[in-house]
């Protein structure tokens, strides 16, 4: 089934702001709760198709891609808009950061409101994280409208002065014998009411644009871990200031070193004669540095030695972390005559026994044919 207008399903126009846009979900999920609709499947279904609408009005950067791209936008379908895979991280990373709440940036009654903070993921390689760097990374944020500056008003008008308020952004509601200032809801606490949306902006006053940043991000960094930049977020109204950005950090897995806190750990193979008899052995760090270390005699597969100031950096300075390295012992294949014949003395002085020479493929032919055949190198 088709999925509907998420404007149609809310029953507001497309120019709604996420003041109206919230009222209409709160009024349409308390008619279509199911605690109000026992049993009423219809209401159930009702119920999810006004929170998922929610869900993508609510947030300006979905809004934005659904504007664009509509449903398929945003399932990933079509390209362009925010990446889908990070979509659902970010709407999370958006529900803690802004408490959950509906609304928009800092809000003061009765002025122009600031810019909505943003957060972005940034992600690197451990060996990134291991050395420091610096990424050039472009942002989705809103900017000023070029065509009406910002106001939101079509070029040539004006935002007009605020009928219901005054302009004050508050009104006084007398209750009984007392009265009590409440936002006004015609401005929304603007002071100021469009009544000549701006075609290229629909009267918001902000455009999606993108913002390039060099960041950069110091040795050590782990994921989740926030780089903030002050005033880089989403323009506000004009006069006001701009939100915040913040870059949440993702470190990529590496697929030979594993990180554990500031220590790294990955695995070494060494032959059997390296683990029976120890001496020096030669590993290769995350940043490609040689590091020669002691295996001590008789070395077990799994035991870890420990490379002190190998490991991860600390990014508030102080003590690296170690390379942990996790012995592997390599069985040998592919012997030489010669090798095959010391492992064999190496088992008859150990009394171990062991299964006969290897035929090769001409050998287990002849043994087929019965005899037959001519002699082969790797078979005396
Ligand atoms: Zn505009
Ligand atoms: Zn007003």
């Amino acid at each position: 089934m088709a999925k509907r207008d998420c404007y149609e399903v809310l029953s507001v126009t497309r120019s709604a702001t996420e003041v109206e846009i919230t009222k209409a979900y709160r009024k349409l999920a308390m008619q279509h709760h199911p605690d109000r609709n026992v049993g009423d499947a219809e209401a159930e279904v009702r119920f999810k198709e006004v929170t998922e609408a929610y869900e993508i009005l609510r947030d300006p950067q979905k809004r934005a891609v659904y504007d664009r791209h509509g449903h398929a936008g945003l399932s990933g379908a079509a390209g362009g808009g925010a990446p889908s895979d990070l979509g659902d991280l970010i709407g999370d990373l958006f529900g803690s950061f802004f408490g959950g709440g509906g609304g928009g940036g800092r809000r003061q009654r009765g002025g122009p409101r600031a810019g909505r903070d943003i957060q972005a993921i940034l992600d690197i390689d451990l060996v990134e994280a291991a050395t420091g760097v610096k990424k050039t990374q472009a942002v989705p944020r809103e900017e000023f409208c070029g065509t009406c500056n910002g106001t939101g008003a079509k070029p040539g008008t004006k935002p007009v002065t605020c009928k219901r308020c005054g302009g004050q952004g508050a009104v006084l509601l007398n209750q009984g014998f007392i009265s009590v200032q409440q936002t006004c809801r015609a401005c929304e606490g603007r002071g100021v009411v469009i009544t000549d949306p701006c075609a290229s902006c629909r009267g918001h006053g902000r455009v999606e644009s993108r913002r390039t940043l060099e960041v950069e991000i110091p040795a050590g960094v782990d994921t989740g871990n926030r780089i903030r930049y002050a005033g880089e977020g989403d323009a506000g109204d004009p006069g006001a200031p701009r939100g915040d950005l913040e870059f949440v950090i993702r470190v990529r897995e590496h697929k030979f070193f594993h990180r554990d806190g500031h220590n790294l750990v990955c695995q070494w193979p060494v032959s059997i004669s390296q683990a029976a008899l120890g001496g020096p052995i030669e590993i290769t760090t995350l940043t490609g540095q040689k590091v020669v270390h002691d295996l001590p005699r008789g070395t077990q597969t799994h035991e870890v030695i420990r490379v002190f100031g190998h490991g991860m950096p600390n990014p508030r300075g102080g003590r690296k972390g170690d390379l942990l390295v996790q012995v592997v012992v390599e069985t040998p294949t592919n012997l030489t005559p010669e090798q095959e014949e010391l492992l064999r003395k190496l088992a008859e002085t150990t009394k171990t026994s062991v299964a006969g020479p290897r035929k090769g493929f001409f050998g287990k032919l002849k043994d087929l044919l019965g005899g037959e055949g001519n002699p082969t190198p790797d078979e005396k």
